[in-house]
């Protein structure tokens, strides 16, 4: 699988499997677990995953799926910002690994940007990589102004990701956020590539002008949708899908997004046009 390079030169893939609202309930499971392993089986490595999600329960589904695969796996996670000062990050990494029944996490994120001063938290990040228990740190739902505060902080240069709302409906982070995180090679993790919310989901899938590109290419909205993300430079992109058939056409947006033509991609700016002026940061 085609891969970035992180700042310290780790390499991540640029598509990988989420995991909110996995590990909620029991009866669910054994779904969960075969559409993460399905995944893996089809080249997909990266896995995207909290210790919210579930409360413990996705890093648990997690932990069952990628048991005896472990080393093909690139695995991220991420602290609550309740939980983010010096004692309470390296209480909750460790919780997460006993979870996943690993013991190192590839990236772990804090979750959002809480009371605790930022520095603790990159401290806590720093120590938790001196120990070998993770690999990277980076941050998520930070706007631009969070991460030039963060990237000042001692840690601060090695934060690997920003993970963020991004898809053809949400481009606020066009103007200024990821042209800053190209510029300095940090990687943009895209969350809810395909609005998980039904609603808004159904407004970007329905959208006329995805449904022509896709017309074209005999393909899903979906996989145009994932496709049009893969397509932006410095972005990896995280759906998540319990459905042996979506995990298998978000596995082909792969091979779509060197197709996508011009015109598509024009048709698609028409659709869903880019941000004219900075708004702050969507979040979910
Ligand atoms: P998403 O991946 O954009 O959408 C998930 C929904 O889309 C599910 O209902 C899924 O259905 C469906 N789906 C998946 N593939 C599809 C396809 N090919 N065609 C049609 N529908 C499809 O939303 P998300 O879960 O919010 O975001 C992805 C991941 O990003 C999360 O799971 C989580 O790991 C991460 N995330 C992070 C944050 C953060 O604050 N850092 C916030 C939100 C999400 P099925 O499951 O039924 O297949």
């Amino acid at each position: 699988m085609k891969g970035l390079l992180l700042p310290s030169g780790s390499r991540i893939p640029v598509l990988g499997q989420g995991t909110w609202n996995m590990g909620e309930d029991p009866s669910a499971r054994r779904g969960e677990v075969a559409a993460l392993r399905l995944g893996l089986e089809l080249g997909v490595t990266l896995i995207d995953t909290a210790e919210m999600y579930g409360e413990g329960g996705a890093e648990e589904v997690v932990g069952e799926a990628i048991a005896g695969r472990r080393d093909q796996v690139f695995l991220v996670s991420k602290v609550y910002p309740h939980n983010a000062d010096r004692r309470g990050v390296q209480a909750a990494c460790e919780r997460s690994l006993r979870r996943m029944k690993t013991d190192s996490i590839d990236l772990y994120l804090l979750h959002w940007r809480g009371n605790v001063p930022l520095e603790e938290t990159l401290e806590a990040f720093v120590r938790l990589r001196e120990q070998g228990k993770i690999r990277d740190f980076g941050v998520s739902n930070f706007d631009l102004d969070d991460m030039l505060e963060a990237a000042a902080l001692p840690g601060g240069e090695l934060i690997a990701t920003d993970q963020v709302l991004y898809n053809l409906s949400r481009r606020g982070i066009e103007w200024e956020l990821l042209p800053w995180c190209r510029e300095r090679r940090i990687p943009v993790m895209a969350y809810s590539p395909l609005e998980s919310n039904p609603n808004e989901q159904a407004g970007l899938l329905g959208n006329p002008q995805l449904a022509a590109v896709a017309g074209r290419h005999g393909v899903t909205p979906a996989q145009v949708a994932l496709a049009w993300l893969l397509r932006q430079e410095n972005v990896v992109v995280i759906p998540k899908a319990v459905r042996p058939q979506h995990v298998r056409e978000n596995r082909a947006a792969l091979d779509l997004a060197p197709a996508l033509s011009a015109e598509d991609l024009a048709q698609l700016d028409a659709g869903f046009p880019p941000p004219q002026r900075r708004r702050p940061l969507a979040m979910r």
